[in-house]
């Protein structure tokens, strides 16, 4: 059993803060990816979670048992990171016993688990070679040969993958991910790669500026974003935005082309609690139809078309709606011309409604 509660953790460093505040509760075996961009506070966040820092404010509990004390050594983790740190000067059997010995394993228990989780991992053939003499993603399995053999309960991986091939890359967190449930180990995965956070994880933290923006599985990030934020760091192309205006009810929408659309109440009545005139509408690319006129039963707004990437399997139209660009994914027999008025139609229950002030999903 391992899981893992951080409770009011803070992270400053001088006039920096790099984890702010956050509350998060992972559960036994399950899989969180930490995603966020660059200076986020992701690795802080890790770090704070192996015991490698200390939290400036807050308690760190492994089992409801508080670890805020205790060095990484005592916390029963394993941990890989992005450039694997594997010694140079050690064999990769000598890199992977490595741990085994510092905890004063005997030849034998050591022999056995190396080559267990050296069988586990693909690499018992590479055992007498040295870090060197490894391909990339040779090296990122001893690394994680190296975590594992000394059974952690949580494990926790920083940016692993991003050393190799997109290909590899691919191949590697389908792998990964079975491991991760077959050994019924936790995991805390950090990455700044959504498509990596969404294909991998139960849940996904999103992290900006140190705050936690949401958690949730993939599905609720990506359909159910909490926030503006969410909703543009999340999906390619992210989800579009557009300023529209509310009429004088303020439960109506007034779109661009002239229509009017009123929301259903629930969400009418939460328009109405909005403090400005105007409302972020929000939608996926892909759940947008084109057409020459607005479509009936959706949500109709006029936009003109800017661009046609043609990518094979779909294109991308890029389109102008009330000075702003949105993209749309569509078959690739549909390419408007660049210039043209078009409508662009979206289902009543995919469209999002922000708050302009707090940038908060209304919903
Ligand atoms: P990246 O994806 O670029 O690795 P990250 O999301 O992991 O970024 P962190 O490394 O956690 O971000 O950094 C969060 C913030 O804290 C940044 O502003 C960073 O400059 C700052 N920071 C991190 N470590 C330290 C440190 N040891 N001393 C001072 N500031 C730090």
């Amino acid at each position: 059993m391992a899981s893992v509660k951080l409770e009011g953790v803070w992270k400053v460093f001088g006039n920096v803060v790099a984890v702010r505040d956050v509350n998060l509760y992972i559960e036994d075996k399950e899989f969180v990816s930490i995603l966020g961009p660059s200076g986020s506070g992701k690795t802080t966040l890790l770090y704070l979670i192996a015991g490698i820092y200390k939290p400036s404010r807050g308690r760190i509990y492994f089992n409801d048992v508080d670890v805020t004390d205790l060095p990484p050594n005592k916390r029963n983790i394993g941990l890989v990171f992005q450039n694997y740190a594997l010694y140079p000067h050690m064999t990769v059997y000598e890199n992977i016993a490595f741990p085994l010995r510092l905890r004063n394993f005997g030849e034998p228990a050591i022999k056995e688990k190396v080559l267990s989780v050296a069988k586990l991992l693909g690499i018992e053939g590479l055992l007498d070679r040295y870090p060197a003499q490894l391909s990339g993603g040779q090296q990122q399995r001893v690394a994680l040969a190296r975590a594992l053999v000394k059974e952690p309960e949580v494990l926790l991986l920083d940016e692993p993958l991003s050393n190799l091939d997109a290909l590899l890359r691919i191949k590697i967190r389908s792998e990964l991910k079975k491991l991760q449930k077959e050994l019924g180990i936790t995991a805390i995965y950090v990455t700044h790669d959504q498509s990596e956070a969404l294909a991998m994880a139960d849940r996904i933290a999103i992290i900006a500026s140190g705050v936690i923006q949401q958690v949730g599985k993939p599905w609720d990030v990506y359909y159910k974003p909490r926030n503006v934020f969410v909703a543009s760091f999340i999906g390619t192309p992210p989800a579009n935005l557009v300023s529209v205006p509310l009429d004088s009810s303020r439960r109506c929408l007034l779109l661009p082309g002239g229509g009017r659309y009123c929301p259903p109440r629930r969400i009418a009545e939460k328009l109405a609690a909005v403090k400005t005139n105007s409302v972020i509408l929000g939608f996926r690319p892909e759940v947008a139809v084109l057409s020459e006129s607005p479509l009936g039963d959706y949500v109709s707004m006029e936009a003109e078309v800017y661009t046609v990437e043609t990518l094979g399997r779909e294109n991308i139209v890029t389109l102008l709606v009330n000075g702003s660009q949105v993209k749309v994914i569509v078959p690739p027999v549909v390419e408007p011309r660049p210039g043209s008025r078009i409508f662009i139609n979206i289902e009543e229950d995919k469209v999002m409604y922000f708050d302009p002030e707090t940038e908060i999903n209304v919903e």
